[in-house]
């Protein structure tokens, strides 16, 4: 028999290809996704059928040639995977095993339940947004939030926008346009690569007046840079990095007094909000908000997705003819909170009038003040899990995965807390046959992605800031991870 040649043996095999009506009544027939719409499926069965033409025709030797899976069952295979990815949203949810909580590349804080359920209705109805029931005129959206935020930090008025950046620059922009804010060099903060306090300021038109140095600055700096172009003498909170040894601020008491004095204004970039006195869970003492308002600070701005633990906005209180000033602004227009940010925002700030109730509901409060026992007991029985389920290869050794809790610590992120490590209990996965770039691979290739540690030979999994229910997801992942690796 003559020997074929590569052409030949790759023209057999693009004739032997199925048709796109063959494929597609074959997919029709299964369960899930023969329910797909036909353009889709034809589309995804047309790309397929290419992506193996192509191959077919790159391949160099009939051994590469025949490497290439034909079989039907496989085809279907690709199909299905085609028509998932084409499907899939580009933004979608992660497993978030790194121990960070406020992971700014993961979505920073998770909502609360009561937040969500709000969020829902309020996406799926028709809403009292702008309207006041009560007289049946027109209302202001800022109304919801108002009265809560009053009631909880003792401000006299509030207002929420699209961030804590939106905040700080319509504050900066209403307060000192044109004129000059007066700031502690150790203060002149870049918070998550793109917001740098000096930058919001130029655009906002104001000038900035950068008193003291790094590590020291005094009451009497600010008080020499006063001019009569002041307009406000502004506290930034050293959000992601503190300056530490030899150091000095003027504290806040001090910056009121002086401001009082000039009859200058003076404002407080919080940063993270907190409401709650977190030294009493053993954390570092965060300033709360309510303690800020006390000292007399005139306007107090804050994230609504950092400690606050709610969605991403930007609320500014504090006294009211300023408070009114801004709502005036026509660039509050344009850095408006969404309705649903609305719904969360205050559906967040309801559980903050009963602490316990903060720190059960909001799930930022719940990860940040779990002990380090409680993580454990769910890493202990996630291993006593995998080890029913492969109790036979471990005894025989035949089990790719070492598995061990290890201590460690997890963190609060998102600029909070910057020093704080919170003691820890961590999943350490090993391999005595892949690497642990590998393991993080497939454990990020995972569906639902999984993002862990990676620690020289280990890959980390912190249980601290995976949720409860997912831990099924996670169980299954070690038993599909531990199958790939064979
Ligand atoms: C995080 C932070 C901001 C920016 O807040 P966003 O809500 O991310 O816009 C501004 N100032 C300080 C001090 C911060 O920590």
């Amino acid at each position: 028999m003559a020997e074929i040649t590569l052409e030949q043996a790759k023209r057999r095999q693009l004739r032997g290809l199925p048709s796109v009506d063959e494929l597609l009544q074959k997919l029709s027939s299964l369960e899930g996704i023969g329910e797909r719409s036909r353009r889709r499926m034809v589309e995804s069965i047309r790309e397929v059928l290419e992506r193996l033409r192509r191959s077919i025709l790159q391949a160099d030797t009939l051994s590469r040639l025949n490497d290439i899976d034909l079989s039907e069952g496989h085809l279907l295979q690709e199909v299905e995977g085609q028509v998932a990815r084409q499907e899939a949203p580009s933004l979608r949810r992660v497993i978030n095993a790194t121990g960070i909580i406020l992971h700014t590349n993961l979505g920073r804080a998770l909502l609360p339940q009561a937040a969500l359920e709000n969020l829902v209705a309020i996406g799926k109805y028709y809403s009292n947004l702008e309207y006041d029931l009560l007289s049946g005129e027109r209302g202001s959206r800022h109304s919801h939030v108002e009265e809560l935020m009053r009631r909880l930090t003792g401000a006299e008025a509030a207002l929420s926008v699209n961030n804590n950046a939106a905040a700080v620059l319509l504050s900066l922009d209403t307060l000192a346009q044109g004129q000059e804010v007066i700031v502690s060099r150790g203060q002149l903060v870049e918070i998550g690569g793109s917001f740098r306090i000096p930058d919001i300021m130029k655009k906002s038109g104001a000038r900035l007046v950068e008193v003291g140095t790094t590590n020291k600055t005094r009451m009497e700096d600010y008080r020499a840079a006063i001019t009569p172009e002041t307009a406000l003498l502004l506290k930034v909170h050293t959000s992601n990095f503190r300056v530490v040894g030899f150091t000095a601020e003027a504290s806040r008491e001090e910056l009121v007094e002086l401001g009082r004095q000039h009859q200058l204004p003076v404002m407080e970039d919080l940063g993270s909000g907190n409401f709650i006195d977190l030294a009493r869970y053993g954390l570092a003492a965060e300033p709360t908000v309510q303690e800020v308002v006390r000292a007399g600070v005139d306007l107090v701005t804050f994230s609504g997705d950092k400690l606050l633990g709610g969605p991403q906005a930007g609320v500014i209180l504090g006294r009211q003819d300023l408070i009114g000033r801004i709502k005036k602004n026509p660039l509050t227009r344009a850095l408006r909170i969404d309705k649903l940010t609305l719904a969360a925002l205050e559906s967040t700030l309801r559980l903050y009038l009963d602490e316990e109730v903060a720190i059960q509901q909001i799930p930022t409060l719940r990860m940040l003040t779990a002990s380090p026992q409680a993580v454990e007991k769910r890493c202990k029985a996630l291993l006593r899990k995998t080890q029913r389920l492969n109790g036979r290869r471990i005894a025989e050794n035949r089990y790719p995965l070492e598995v061990l809790i290890l201590d460690e610590h997890s963190q609060a992120g998102g600029g909070s807390l910057p020093l704080e490590l919170l003691p820890t209990k961590v999943l350490a996965l090993r391999s005595p046959t892949a690497s642990s770039e590998t393991l993080e691979r497939l454990f990020r290739a995972n569906e639902p992605p999984i993002l862990g540690r990676l620690q020289k030979d280990f890959l980390y999994l912190d249980l601290r800031t995976v949720q409860e229910e997912e831990e099924v997801e996670l169980l299954q992942a070690i038993e599909r991870v531990a199958q790939e690796l064979g």
